[in-house]
């Protein structure tokens, strides 16, 4: 799978871009703050439709316009696709693949996958269960498009049960629509498991395979699925977790009344990483948590292969600098198929590696 070239108006720093890319490793060299994340965030927009730095889309605009436009032609199960978004403030994103409008994100699934590795995820192994979630949330919805349906529905029901929950006392009728609510959650839950479960089985069968191998076989990595704790086993039918669901919020309704938020669900969830079977958010040493954070990301990349026999673009930011000369080794070994976007500030840091391409970047245009 390969983007082929990308045109964006109005996306961040860049009023009009249009570049044409290598099919193997394409490098984007620039000072700081002239665009390159930019231009990687638009690639993995278009295969996502969420960024990993703006919580809005409307941060994606370029300042003080009302709309941006992003599109690439992406080479992908034997044939070319046009992918396309506009963005608006003040109103929905729009999707459009070989012209036709999408109704959800999900439906960008397969079409273009991609893994971004940026030095914030080097700490993703320390910093708290969300940041997990949105790694597997990353993953699975790219592969999985009921799974993305799923979880932007439960966002969705856990922000008007949040309401419900905060202002009951105020509003007592409110309440009169609390079990609704709380059964949909359920019934999303229970798939968001499910698809969860199912993904970290086959991360459980593939990190730990790379992490040795960049580790010098030293260390062992495992991790575990944790979900709300009347799931007896999350690898079960949704029908049976459905059941547990509902028999765990029942079993806390009048707490949540009381602590005015929802307790229980998927939105708690953690994966949960050893390294030498201690838990390496707490006992892991800077380069353990990083060895960890690369297989993880890296595992990606595989399991998106095994999945749809095709490598997933790899867009790297900046990580490259912050590895030490062995990891970078590593990642450069492993990255010899597919297509790879690697940022950097310097070109000749990347000399080991056989750059197809390279674009200079100055404040939001190609030199
Ligand atoms: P670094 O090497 O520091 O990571 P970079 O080349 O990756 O730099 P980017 O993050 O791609 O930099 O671009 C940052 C620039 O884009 C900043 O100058 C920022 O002000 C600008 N920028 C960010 N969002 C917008 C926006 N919505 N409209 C216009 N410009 C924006
Ligand atoms: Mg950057």
């Amino acid at each position: 799978m390969r983007v082929q070239s990308v045109t964006l108006d109005f996306f961040r720093n860049y009023t009009h871009l249009e570049v044409e890319f290598h099919p193997g490793v394409n490098v984007i060299v620039g000072e700081n703050a002239q665009g390159k994340t930019n231009l990687l965030e638009a690639v993995a927009y278009l295969s996502s439709a969420s960024s990993h730095r703006a919580r809005y889309d409307r941060e994606l605009i370029q300042f003080g316009i009302d709309r941006a436009f992003l599109k690439a032609e992406v080479f992908s199960r034997q044939r070319s696709h046009t992918l396309e978004a506009q963005l608006t403030r003040g109103a929905r994103r729009q999707l459009w693949s070989n012209g036709v409008r999408l109704k959800s994100a999900g439906e960008l699934s397969g079409l273009l996958t991609t893994v971004l590795f940026c030095p914030e995820d080097l700490y993703l192994i320390r910093e708290g269960a969300a940041a997990r979630r949105r790694y597997l949330d990353s993953c699975i919805c790219q592969l999985r498009p009921k799974y993305a349906a799923a979880l932007a529905e439960y966002h969705r029901l856990h922000e008007q049960k949040l309401r419900i929950l905060k202002d009951w006392e105020e509003k007592p009728s409110l309440l009169d629509t609390l079990d609704d609510f709380s059964l949909r959650m359920a019934q999303c839950g229970a798939v968001i498991i499910h698809y969860r479960a199912h993904f970290v089985k086959k991360l459980a069968q593939t990190a730990p395979q790379i992490h040795a191998e960049c580790s010098g076989g030293r260390e062992t990595l495992r991790m575990r699925y944790e979900t709300v704790s009347s799931i007896t086993d999350p690898m079960a039918p949704t029908r049976q977790l459905l059941d547990q669901l509902l028999d765990h919020q029942e079993r806390h309704r009048q707490a949540e009344l009381e602590a005015r938020s929802c307790l229980t669900g998927p939105h708690k969830d953690e994966l949960t990483i050893f390294i030498d079977e201690n838990p390496a958010k707490n006992f892991g040493s800077q380069g353990q948590i990083r060895t960890a954070a690369l297989a993880l990301k890296m595992a990606a990349r595989d399991i998106f292969y095994q999945d749809t026999g095709e490598w997933p673009v790899l867009l790297l930011d900046d990580v490259l600098s912050e590895l030490d000369s062995r990891r970078q080794e590593f990642v450069l070994n492993r990255i010899t198929s597919g297509q790879v976007f690697i940022t950097c500030c310097e070109e000749e840091k990347l000399t080991r590696l056989e750059t197809g391409k390279a674009f200079h970047i100055r404040n939001g245009q190609l030199i």
